[in-house]
């Protein structure tokens, strides 16, 4: 609820058309890529810092709630604000402020969709590693927030290891920079803790990026399997014979024939699971490195080896990689992804849990991951009409993610922890861990009014909401 001084101040502030506070209006912004909802009691729109400041200091005035916003693609429920208040959406502060060739970097405000930055530097031969397969859509405030991965940061890292400044607002109204673009600056690494602090401690209104020079040679590889075990056996081997390709992306048969009726890309519809995997080099470097994989694939029973022989077959693999969520919309009602990481010798095992879960529950889940990473996105369908399906569904995904806890993984491996996770903290972590993380985030927000109800479990976290809101899902 916002008090209507408050709605008064901030409408008067951003005006007509950078504000949204009508029930219909705010029906937009109450869910994210995620299963849970909740309406924001008012929108607002920044154009630039001073206006997310304006935004801030008025919120803190009135003990306002209030949540930042990008794209909404999160699946987690990071930008859905539990306890209503002010959302700060930063669609409208989207321009690239500063392309630094020379020093590879780039300057840009957080609405900036992912893809478009590499899209502005293509022509010069460079690009902006971590690749989502939301990056059509997503924002780099966004990645920043989530600290985002994609199938590429097998080789290039994660948002963080390409974040070397920023600037934020914290909530007493300071605008503050870390960072520069410069590497190695002194002191501590600020943007290495704000980054993947989920929208927890500070506004991110500025982000400088490093820019990577595009590859010499690229080839992408499509390995083909009757045995989905054979998959697991195939990325166990690439590594231990310390061949490092950019991207190793697995796909189940389920996935495979989703994905293949909706794109046709060329995946077979009859295998149990393929290997997407991307080289990247110098031209020899990647020949080599090309027979090298077809060795280890075959020898691993792979029933079928193909490297793609042009850039549009190579596009139309990742097409169908990067939609694959989208295909799964075509066969069912709802979804639920989730986004555990076990160590990659351990695909094998997980892949067979993930069928019992299923199996109990009467569920299908199908299976597509970045196997280089052990980070495994199972999507579990359901249909949200159906009575007790939802809470089946998230059943299951936490029996998942317990899983991959006690296998030495992680409940998430670039989704984040958000509201659906944060009760999975307390196995993930000891209590000394996650009071030290309630430090941090109380210091940056003693009154704990930003994005509440996140990350941290019932009993440690501040201001918090006690239940987990089974809401109406991803409905496609
Ligand atoms: C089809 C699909 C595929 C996906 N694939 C991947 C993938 O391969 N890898 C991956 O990592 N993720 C993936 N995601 C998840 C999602 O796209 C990422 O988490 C992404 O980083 C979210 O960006 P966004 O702009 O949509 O942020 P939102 O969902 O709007 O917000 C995410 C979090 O960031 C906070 N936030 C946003 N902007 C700011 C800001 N300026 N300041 C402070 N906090 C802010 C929000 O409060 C929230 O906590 C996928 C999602 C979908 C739907």
């Amino acid at each position: 609820m916002i008090p209507p001084a408050a709605r008064d101040a901030l409408a008067a502030h951003f005006g007509a058309g950078r504000y949204l506070d009508r029930p219909e209006d705010l029906t937009l912004y109450e869910y994210d890529g995620g299963v849970d909802k909740h309406r924001p009691d008012m929108v607002v729109f920044p154009r630039a810092t001073e206006d997310v400041v304006a935004a801030v200091k008025i919120a803190g005035q009135y003990k306002i709630p209030i949540v930042g916003r990008g794209a909404g693609t999160g699946l987690s429920g990071g930008a859905i604000p539990r306890a209503g208040g002010l959302t700060i959406s930063f669609s409208r502060m989207n321009r690239i402020l500063e392309i630094d060739l020379p020093n590879e970097r780039m300057v840009v405000e957080p609405g900036v969709v992912n893809l478009d930055m590499s899209l502005a530097v293509q022509g010069d031969q460079y690009f902006y590693a971590p690749d989502p397969s939301s990056q059509k859509a997503c924002t780099i405030g966004g990645n920043v927030s989530e600290n985002a991965g994609g199938p590429h940061t097998l080789a290039y890292g994660v948002t963080t290891n390409h974040v070397v400044g920023l600037e934020l607002v914290l909530m007493d109204g300071r605008v503050i920079t870390t960072g520069g673009k410069m590497t190695d600056l002194a002191g501590y690494d600020v943007a290495g803790l704000f980054t993947g602090s989920e929208g927890t401690m500070a506004f991110v209104t500025k982000i400088i990026v490093r820019l990577m020079r595009a590859p010499e040679a690229v080839k992408t590889i499509l390995a083909i399997y009757d045995r989905s075990a054979d998959c697991g056996r195939t990325v166990a081997e690439i590594t231990r014979r310390a061949i490092t390709p950019v991207a190793v992306e697995m796909l189940d048969g389920v996935m495979l024939r989703m994905v293949e009726e909706a794109t046709q890309a060329g995946f077979p519809m009859d295998a149990e699971a393929v290997l997407l995997i991307e080289l990247e080099g110098l031209v020899e470097q990647v020949e080599e490195q090309a027979e090298q994989i077809r060795e280890v694939c075959m020898s691993c029973s792979a029933r079928e080896f193909r490297i793609a022989k042009s850039a549009e077959e190579r596009d139309l693999l990742w097409k169908g990689r990067k939609n694959a969520f989208g295909a799964v919309g075509r066969v069912s009602p709802n979804y639920y992804v989730q986004d555990g990481v076990v160590p990659r010798t351990k695909i094998e095992g997980a892949l067979a849990h993930i069928h019992a879960v299923a199996a109990k529950y009467g569920l299908l889940i199908s299976n597509i991951f970045h196997a280089g990473d052990g980070n495994l996105h199972p999507i579990i369908l359901f249909n949200q009409y159906k009575p007790g399906d939802l809470e089946k569904a998230q059943k299951a995904g936490d029996e998942i993610l317990e899983y991959c806890i006690h296998a030495g993984g992680s409940i998430t491996g670039e989704h984040g922890v958000g509201m659906e996770k944060m009760e999975l903290m307390g196995q993930q972590f000891p209590g000394s861990t996650l009071d030290l993380i309630r430090q941090f985030k109380t210091l940056f927000d003693p009154d704990c009014r930003l994005n509440p109800g996140k990350v941290l479990p019932t009993g440690r976290g501040c201001m918090e909401i006690h239940h987990r809101p089974l809401s109406a899902a991803n409905t496609l």
